[in-house]
Order: C-alpha cells, then structure tokens, then sequence
C-alpha cells in the first residue's frame, strides 16, 4: 500500500440556507477547516473539522476548538504524526496521532476522515466496506429547526410536513415559557404524523426546570429530550422523572464517557458523532459500547458540509445501534437546488453531486472512498484567504 505523504488544510465559508443558532453558539454554521491528505500513489482523501469554540463537554471536560486550532494542532503536530502512515492503517494512525499530542479529538477527527477516504480511493472500495460493512442502505434524517422566532418555526415546520420530512428536531434550552410556546407551535404547524424531538443543548438550568418543561409538553409525544441540563448526574436527575427517554449529546464524547452514562442510568439513547471522539475509528468504539448496554443512538453532528456529511453517512450505514433519525445535512450542490428544504441548511455544498433524498431518507452512496466525489472547484470558490 502507498503510504501518507501531503497534509493540507484550508478554511472555507459555505453559504446558508437562513441563520441557524442553537444554545451557546455564538458564530455562524458553515466555515469548518478541511483537510486534504495525499499518498505517494496520487490519490488523494479528504476530511473535515466543523469546529466550534463554542462547543466541548461538560463543566470544561472537553474544550472547544475551532478552525484555527484545528490548523495550529494539525500543521504543529498531528501532520507529522500522519506523514508516513501506511494508507488503510488507521489503527496506527490514531495510535501515532495520541502519542503526538493529547485530546483535540475534532483536529483528529478531519485527519481519520481523509484517511478513510483516501484508503478507500487507493483499494477501490466505499469506507463503509472498509469499515465492515453496511447494515443500511438508507439513513433516516431528522431536520433541526434552530432557534428562531415562534412564528418562523412554525412556517419552517408547515413546509417541512407538505415535503414529507418525517422527523423535526427543535433547538430548545433558552426559556422554559419560550421553549414550550415554540415547540407546542411546531407540533401544531407539523400536524400528528410528524415525530418531534427537541434539544436544549444543556440550556436548562436545573433538572427541576428541564422536568417541568417536558412534562408541559407532555401532548407533544416528543420522541425523546436531547441533553437538557449539563452533567451526566443532572441528566440522570431528569432521566429518572420523566417518561420520554433522555439522549445524552454533549455528555457523551467517547466510549469511556458513555460508560459512566451507563453506570449512573442517565440517558436511553446516546448520539455518536464522527468528530466528538475523533474520528470514525473511535465513533464505532463508542457504538460497541452502546451496543453491550443496549443503549439506543443515532448520528448526529454540527450542520457539517458535504465533505462531513459523508463520513456521518457512512458511521450510520454501518453502526448496528444508530437506528434512529440522524441531524445530517442533506448535501444540494446549487446546480441541484429543486425548492425543498427539508435537511437543507446552506444553498450550495461542495461535492460534485446531491445526496439522493426521498421519503425522509437518504440513499448511502456508492462507489469508491465515500462515494461522492469532492468539488474541488466549489472548495476553492468558497475558500477563506487568510
Ligand atoms: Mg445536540
């Protein structure tokens, strides 16, 4: 096998659909770092960190990153650590790339994400054969409505119900009498079919808050109350008094934070992300884990662009436990804008295709790396000059 010889990283800006905010973000959706990654064969993989400072774990247990950091970590350590690495070894990747540097799991995570891609361009083989194989064609998406107005949320949702979208998550956690105002409106404008699930991500300031909310939204039949408060003794507070089952998000980054889930019964359902434990080697740690305790999961992430939304494509084709509806963009080139915008979060993207979205699903791709290939014009067009 050739072996890892170029790192390069480079910001871009997407643009969006409409603003798209959630508790504790405070910078736009859509300007992640991506990493392309070369071998000595010419083949090439890329990968993305949609790093925010505004996002880590609990009480400081994890920090933020952000794009800068990203590109510090990778061109001061990681790159080094990966140049040299045998195309397809990812065991000896993650392995060199955790001797070189501790934490920084979104830095390690573009860098995973490439080098799947770039093994599965080298053999000729989709990551999700590489990765084990698919358990699903298909991928079941849940579109986020953000924070936005009363009103704005339920025309959004009125839409998003005529498209046929099956699942809407709403972004709560600001003000318990606001948070349920909204979400009984979406409920309202969705009609009954539609399943509903909400995210305070960890807004709430009290299990006693978080309770009360959730049980004023008890005629929503809310498919299960995303990371209401902060802490995993907190979310168990909440877990043990209301019916809807809890899934833990910024509570659970890796495999050993799941476990403590585990063992304090906080959540039922657990969301993996490709990025939170650094990668999609670590991700599938993480669902075996799930997996053993019988904890639920979907995947979920942070509005990433095409080049992500693969790799979060590919960890729920293959994860046996993520049989839920997952937060993935559905990536629309503007050359294939058709109106909808269900699962549409910016009006262009960056690979050379649309993900084939029907029924609330989307097709897992085929073909070799993660079977769309990457604009690398769109990327150079959108492309930030530092
Ligand atoms: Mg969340």
């Amino acid at each position: 096998m050739p072996v890892i010889t170029g790192v390069e990283t480079l910001r871009v800006a997407l643009p969006t659909r409409r603003v798209h905010k959630w508790t504790g973000l405070t910078e736009p959706i859509g300007r992640p770092l991506l990493v392309r990654l070369t071998d000595d064969a010419g083949n090439v993989g890329w990968g993305e960190a949609p790093a925010s400072k505004d996002w880590g774990g609990e009480f400081g247990r994890y920090f933020g990153e952000s794009p800068s950091t990203v590109a510090e970590v990778i061109s001061s350590y990681l790159a080094k650590a990966v140049v040299g690495v045998e195309v397809g070894n990812l065991g000896d990747l993650h392995r060199r790339m955790d001797l070189m540097i501790k934490g920084h799991p979104y830095a390690k995570a573009a860098l995973d994400i490439a080098a799947w891609d770039l093994a599965g361009r080298a053999a000729g083989l989709s990551v999700t054969q590489l990765l084990g194989g698919r358990v699903r064609d298909r991928i079941a998406i849940t579109h986020s409505i953000g924070l936005m107005s009363l009103e704005e949320a339920a025309a959004e949702a009125e839409l998003l119900a005529a498209e046929g979208v099956r699942a809407i998550k709403v972004k709560v956690g600001v003000d318990p009498e606001r948070d349920i105002a909204v979400v009984k409106a979406v409920r309202r404008a969705a009609g009954e079919k539609v399943e509903i699930c909400i995210d305070a991500n960890e807004g709430w300031r009290t299990p006693g808050e978080a309770i009360r909310v959730v049980r004023a939204l008890a005629d929503v039949r809310l498919k299960y109350v995303e990371q209401p408060v902060m802490g995993i003794d907190r979310l168990a507070q909440v877990a043990r008094a209301i019916d809807e089952p809890v899934m833990a998000d910024e509570s659970a980054w890796n495999a050993h934070d799941v476990l403590q889930i585990i063992e304090k019964q906080a959540a039922q359902i657990v969301s993996i992300y490709t990025t939170k434990p650094g990668g999609l080697y670590r991700a599938l740690q993480v669902a075996a884990v799930c997996k053993a305790a019988g904890i639920v999961c979907n995947v979920n992430g942070s509005i990433e662009t095409g080049v992500g939304n693969l790799a979060n494509v590919a960890l729920a084709a293959v994860a046996e436990v993520a049989e839920l509806g997952c937060v993935i963009p559905v990536s629309r080139p503007a050359q294939f804008a058709d109106g909808r915008i269900g699962g549409i979060y910016y009006t262009d993207d960056l690979l050379r295709e649309a993900f084939r979205f029907e029924d609330g699903y989307v097709a897992v791709p085929d073909g070799p790396g993660f079977g769309i290939a990457v604009d690398e014009a769109k990327i150079d067009h959108y492309r930030l000059v530092e």
